[in-house]
């Protein structure tokens, strides 16, 4: 077994400990030591990282009461190793536990739901929770757990005997075999838990919940704790003052400029398509009146602008109208369109020469191709006048 140092002082940044094995595992290798600080993967915390030496730890795990050290170069067995961990790391990592047992002590006690899934990843933390939590609620749980840090309780640490678990009400996600570990936090949680924990909730920091989905029947909230949450602070602030300052506008007052933005943007939208339709209308009115067969190579033309074309020259023209939409590059759509002819025997010609699909009814058809608009335009007029 391997002397679990955290346990003794969660606060352990550096350790002097014996290489007692080192064996290659894949293109890294696994150091057991005889004792340790780096705390191994576990109830939803991942493994420490740091250096032995000068060689680094990549992950830590545990198995059967040893403890590996991830390193990507080997240390002799019976070697004196210097441990350091990357404190920066734990600490944020501790950040995010112990407010994790916070808010889920607040769900449990409040709504009487389980957290039945931890996740603490680089990015952020997620809680699942075996019942719907609203908005408001997750807002108010927000509130309530950073209450809980600035009250800068103390995160106790006790290991209670079989016979005083037996009486007391905690938390706990599996059954576990041997000694219990439990972390309390008077008046918030009481949970069994096997990481390292802050010693006062006042080192947590903010407490920000950022996220709220649905989840399985339930709920995932997604949290981020002290020096994660000032750093997504400060990104946030970086954004709305930039948004600010493009517009010449209040901080505060981003949201009103973006909402009146897209009702601009919507105006100007509908101002285009009216435009669009006149210009369309000139573009028919350009074609002599009474061409058997008009075809139209278009580049800008998207929606129902081809078809609105199409009728226009009708309007027009006795014959039959071809609108070709689009690029040799990317294809063309087109809207074949007749009051004389069916136009499904134009489509089936269209078709068949380039590659195309599509199909409609005898006054219209609709589909594309593909090839060399100069072909395709030459084809159709050839075809059809
Ligand atoms: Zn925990």
């Amino acid at each position: 077994m391997t002397e679990k140092l955290f346990y003794q002082d969660g606060y352990m940044k550096t350790f002097t400990a014996t290489v007692l094995s080192c064996e290659q595992s894949g293109e890294d290798y696994k150091v057991v030591l005889d004792r340790t600080a780096f705390f191994p993967e576990g109830g939803g915390q991942s493994g420490d990282i740091g250096m032995l030496n000068e060689i680094q730890v990549f992950d830590t795990k545990e198995k059967e009461g040893l403890i590996y050290h991830y390193t990507k170069a080997p240390l002799s067995e019976g070697t004196k190793v210097d441990g350091v961990l990357d404190w920066e790391e734990r600490f944020v990592r501790m950040q995010q536990h112990s407010g994790e047992h916070i808010v889920s002590g607040l769900v449990n006690k409040l709504y009487g739901y389980d957290n039945v899934g931890f996740h603490l990843g680089k990015e952020d933390v997620t809680m699942d929770f075996n019942g719907v939590i609203t908005k408001e609620q997750m807002k108010e749980i927000e509130y309530l757990a950073n209450e809980a840090v600035f009250k800068n309780i103390d995160i106790q640490t006790i290991c209670p005997s079989e016979e005083e678990l037996k009486k007391m009400a905690y938390r706990s996600k599996i059954e576990i075999d041997g000694q219990v570990r439990i972390i309390k936090i008077e008046g918030y949680d009481c949970c069994a838990c096997c990481a390292p924990h802050m010693r006062k909730t006042g080192e947590i920091g903010l407490i920000k919940l950022t996220n709220l989905q649905n989840y399985k029947g339930g709920v995932r909230i997604s949290m981020l704790s002290g020096f994660r949450a000032l750093a997504d602070y400060s990104e946030k602030e970086t954004s709305v003052k930039n948004i600010a300052v493009s517009f010449s506008a209040k901080e505060h007052e981003v949201c009103d400029v973006v909402e009146h933005l897209k009702e601009e943007k919507l105006s100007l939208k509908q101002e285009i398509a009216k435009l669009q339709m006149q210009l369309l209308s000139y573009k028919a009115k350009d074609i002599p009146e009474g061409e058997k067969a008009v075809c139209l190579m278009e580049r800008n033309l998207s929606g129902n602008e081809p078809r609105e074309l199409v009728n226009l020259v009708l309007e027009r023209s006795a014959g039959i109208c071809a609108v070709f939409a689009g690029d040799d590059e990317n294809g063309y759509r087109y809207v074949i369109g007749s009051k004389t002819v069916d136009t499904r025997e134009a489509a089936k010609l269209m078709n068949e020469k380039f590659h195309g699909r599509g199909g409609g009814k005898p006054e219209m058809v609709q589909g594309s191709v593909t090839g060399n608009g100069e072909e395709i335009y030459n084809y159709f007029i050839c075809n059809f006048s």
